[in-house]
């Protein structure tokens, strides 16, 4: 479904992401999870994209596998890094043949393993230039969808590493969002605070379409490493990491602690009339579904089935 109908329909999204799973046991982990996450209906999930090589293939793969065989909506993440435009132009007619309605349109990560990249071999700089090209696209009715492709983009309540200057980034991002996206998924972030600023700063831009808040809960200690190196410049908040702490060497206190202050910031997220909330869910389910329930989620948000 077009993103902007399905934002008409639910009055707050809630979505899943997930990462392509590299080996055959992974996919078995997944499919699991998928299968569990598949009842409580999300407004759609969101499957990340790689650097390069085979990955790239994989998420594909996941993206047509959900849409084939489950009731999920999927939306596929792409990137400009490593691609010329004829690339995209195949990857959005393959997407557009199988259905996907939506698409998270991102500058992507530099790839890590990839000795050699240039980013000024790319045909798209930034995001906004993709998100200009799947515009051009969707104008040429090439999509069963009459509008063409419903776009999302990144943004960064926190800043992005990038671009120390805040006034810049957002005149970017604005500008992004004036190109053609239809809504805006932020990077994860810990203190709600900085949400709320950065919507108010968007409102006070003239940034009009929706914006959903990104929430991953820590699971582990390692997990939060991982995050940090991800989510460059986030910003742990003093309350959590004391929570942490105590619960140092507990693998299953660590969890609950990160489960409690993901819940309470979603919580917090809906009473305060957030658009959406999409889980960063790491391919895993207990979590998101612990927040579901301590939420009474399925009970106070009107949620769209099938
Ligand atoms: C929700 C979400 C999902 C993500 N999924 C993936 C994924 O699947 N795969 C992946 O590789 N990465 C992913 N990322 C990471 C993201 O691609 C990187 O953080 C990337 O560095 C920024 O992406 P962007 O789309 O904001 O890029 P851009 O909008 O291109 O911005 C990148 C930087 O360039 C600056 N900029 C933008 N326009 C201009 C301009 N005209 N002139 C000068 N500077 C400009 C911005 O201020 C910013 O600092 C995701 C991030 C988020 C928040």
């Amino acid at each position: 479904m077009h993103i902007r109908d399905i934002f008409a329909a639910d009055s707050t999204t809630l979505s899943f992401e997930f990462f392509p799973p590299k080996t055959e046991a992974d996919s078995l982990v997944l499919y699991e999870n998928i299968a569990s996450l598949e009842t409580l209906h999300p407004s759609f999930v969101s499957v990340t994209y790689g650097a390069g090589g085979g990955t790239r293939e994989l998420t594909h793969n996941l993206v047509v596998r959900l849409k084939k065989t489950t009731n999920l909506d999927p939306t596929p993440h792409l990137t400009c890094v490593c691609h010329q435009a004829a690339d995209i132009q195949s990857i959005l007619e393959k997407y557009a043949e199988a259905g996907v309605s939506n698409i998270l349109a991102l500058g992507g990560d530099p790839p890590r393993d990839l000795t050699g990249y240039v980013k000024a071999n790319d045909a798209f700089q930034q995001a906004g230039d993709l998100v200009r090209f799947i515009r051009k696209f969707n104008d040429s009715d090439a999509h069963p969808d009459k509008r063409g492709f419903g776009i999302g983009v990144a943004g960064f309540p926190e800043g992005h590493p990038a671009t120390p200057n805040r006034l810049d980034e957002l005149d970017h991002l604005k500008a992004k969002v004036d190109e053609g996206a239809d809504y805006i998924c932020t990077q994860l972030f810990f203190d709600n605070r900085d949400f709320y600023d950065f919507r108010e700063r968007c409102e006070l831009a003239g940034i009009r379409v929706p914006i959903i808040a990104g929430i991953m809960p820590v699971t582990s200690l390692s997990g939060m490493k991982r995050m940090a190196q991800l989510a460059l410049g986030a910003h742990f908040p003093a309350r959590l990491t004391k929570a942490l702490q105590r619960a140092q060497d507990d693998a299953t206190a660590v969890r609950n602690v990160g489960i409690h202050w993901a819940t309470e910031q979603s919580r917090d997220l809906l009473d305060n009339g957030v658009k959406g909330i999409h889980f960063y869910t790491l391919n895993r389910s207990d979590a998101t579904r612990q927040i579901y329930s301590s939420l009474g989620l399925r009970d106070s948000i009107p949620v769209r089935r099938g």
